[in-house]
């Protein structure tokens, strides 16, 4: 008997030793030829534009069609290890979104283009795009039939799946909403590896649950996108301000006109704050110089604080110039910026849509781009934005930012609040994104751990004084904080999660809900 005994301790304390040594995907090693081990592939998956957390993945996925990508769910959901799955657009997350310990980044954009092509429908004006697809190459798609969509980001070289999986904002929103509201349906792959086809009407909670879902339901394969006839040109106009409340009064004001006929209402809204004296000749105020170089001190009215109110005005070919000036004449008289502080450029629409790669090449030349980026991005309740003025612009930041801060109002009534996303509680909410590169130039005031600081002061100034902001792009390490994100969202939340990814696989570098099977897993 004990022999026996001995016998069966080592076969136990083999498998102990096998199975902590073996990773849960290495079963998967030559199972699938789009499954990649190789170095570089792993390294790339690791890295996001935040530069500031890098985790390998086990292995990266290049599907070539949704059916790869419910396969290696399937196989993850399956497996007695479990092992977990993250799509990765474009990696330009700040907080390693997309990566996934021991697990599998389906590598969803890829320099070798999308598996599928777009199909655009002229008749019915939309577009059906593969997940990945970046947001230049649906434009260009699109353009072809002399067709665009409706609602933006402010950059374009990020993937379809990655900016519905936030919601995907930018000076349109007022109007169209953001770009969660303009998709007619689109194909997930769930947690449980099927593919299911969801729109508003069809598999509603799935459709709802991925929108704004930060990928916690399933991964986008496909959607279908609404289009409208593309504007050929845009007036772009800067307008100054060193009145806070006037410059947001023109603001709401502006927005206001959301119901309006196209020739009443500017196309895009938004708004940035000038701290810093460096930042009004920045990248993103290329604008100004060199023929029109600005200097704060001369207009800053006594304060050391600007805003700057940015709106466009789109035309057509065939608009008549004239009447496209009476339009902006006419509503720039509504408005209350500083006299003669009024900078108009016209550029082709696709240039002004493509404006930050611009200065995103500019920012490469200079090795300025791959830096650390502790961005914070805020939802803030209008009724609370002036005390956020107070207390951040004038307060907390001093007069070095480090990049741009953008401040613009958009109307609640255009989100859907069956959607994922949380706003605040109040018909107009601020978007305010302070978007910075830390430095290691020997600048105290712009080191990673002093910019991170900065944002922990912002978030706690916006606690103490009670104003009750929602994160946009949300970085959060606890379930504590999460619950306290979705408040009383969160039910729905939690049991979506259960519904469609009830191992928990999908998404974990947003770090909501432990893979279930964490106790086998070496690190999360
Ligand atoms: P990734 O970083 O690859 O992924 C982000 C998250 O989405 C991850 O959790 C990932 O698992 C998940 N995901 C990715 N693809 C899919 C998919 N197909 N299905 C399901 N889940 C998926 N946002 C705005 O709204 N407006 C802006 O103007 C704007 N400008 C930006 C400018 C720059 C320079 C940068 C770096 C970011 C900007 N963003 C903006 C933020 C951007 O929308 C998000 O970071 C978005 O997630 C990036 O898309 P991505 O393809 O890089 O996603």
């Amino acid at each position: 008997m004990a022999p026996i005994l001995l016998l069966l301790s080592a076969i136990c304390h083999l498998i102990v030793i096998v199975g902590l040594t073996l990773r849960p995907t290495d079963f998967l090693i030559g199972t699938e030829p789009q499954l990649s081990f190789n170095r570089t592939d792993l390294h790339s998956a690791s890295l996001d534009f935040g530069k500031m957390t890098s985790i390998e993945p086990t292995a990266v996925l290049h599907p070539s069609s949704a059916a790869d990508v419910a396969k290696i769910i399937k196989l993850a959901y399956e497996s007695g290890h479990g092992f977990v799955v993250s799509a990765r657009g474009h990696g330009h997350s700040i907080n390693g979104q997309s990566q996934a310990a021991n697990g599998v980044v389906v590598q969803m954009s890829g320099s070798s283009g999308a598996p599928v092509a777009p199909v655009v429908s002229e008749k019915l004006m939309y577009v059906d795009v593969w997940g990945g697809e970046l947001w230049i190459d649906v434009l260009k798609s699109t353009l072809q039939y002399g067709l665009a969509p409706k609602s933006w980001t402010d950059y374009l070289y990020l993937s379809v799946g990655g900016t519905l999986s936030n919601a995907g904002i930018s000076g349109q929103a007022f109007n169209h909403g953001p770009q969660i509201s303009n998709v007619h349906e689109v194909d997930v792959v769930t947690g449980k590896g099927e593919v299911v086809t969801c729109a508003e009407n069809k598999n509603s909670e799935l459709f709802h649950a991925v929108m704004g879902g930060l990928g916690q339901f399933g991964i986008i394969t496909r959607a279908r996108i609404a289009l409208e006839a593309s504007p050929q040109r845009v007036r772009w106009i800067r307008v100054l301000y060193s009145n806070f409340s006037v410059f947001t009064h023109d603001q709401e004001y502006l927005i206001s006109l959301h119901g309006q006929p196209s020739s009443k209402k500017f196309d895009y809204v938004e708004g940035f704050v000038i701290v810093d004296e460096g930042l009004i000749n920045n990248w993103r105020s290329s604008f100004f110089s060199p023929s029109n170089p600005v200097k704060i001190s001369s207009i800053a009215d006594g304060g050391n604080v600007l805003y700057c109110l940015e709106i466009t005005k789109n035309y057509y070919n065939h608009s008549d110039p004239q009447s496209v000036d009476q339009e902006v004449d006419a509503l720039l008289e509504k408005l209350n910026y500083i006299p003669a502080s009024v900078f108009t450029t016209d550029l082709p629409y696709v240039e002004f849509l493509d404006r930050v790669h611009k200065a995103e090449l500019k920012l490469r030349s200079k090795g300025l781009w791959d830096v650390p980026h502790p961005w914070l991005n805020l939802f803030v309740p209008k009724s609370r934005i002036a005390d956020f003025d107070q207390g951040v612009f004038k307060g907390i930041l001093g007069n070095k930012t480090s990049g741009p801060i953008l401040i613009y109002p958009m109307n609640k009534n255009k989100w859907d609040v069956e959607t994922s996303v949380v706003t605040p509680n109040e018909e107009v909410f601020y978007l305010v994104a302070l978007l910075r590169s830390a430095l290691q130039n020997g600048d105290e005031a712009l080191t990673l751990e002093r910019l991170s600081d900065e944002n922990r002061q912002i978030l706690k100034f916006c606690k103490d004084e009670k104003i009750e902001i929602k994160q946009y792009l949300p970085h959060y390490t606890t379930q504590e904080e999460w619950m306290d994100h979705y408040g009383e969202k969160w039910p729905q939340f939690y049991k979506r999660k259960m519904e469609f990814d009830p191992r928990h696989i999908l998404a974990t570098g947003q770090r909501i809900f432990e893979p279930s099977f964490i106790s086998k897993m070496k690190s999360w």
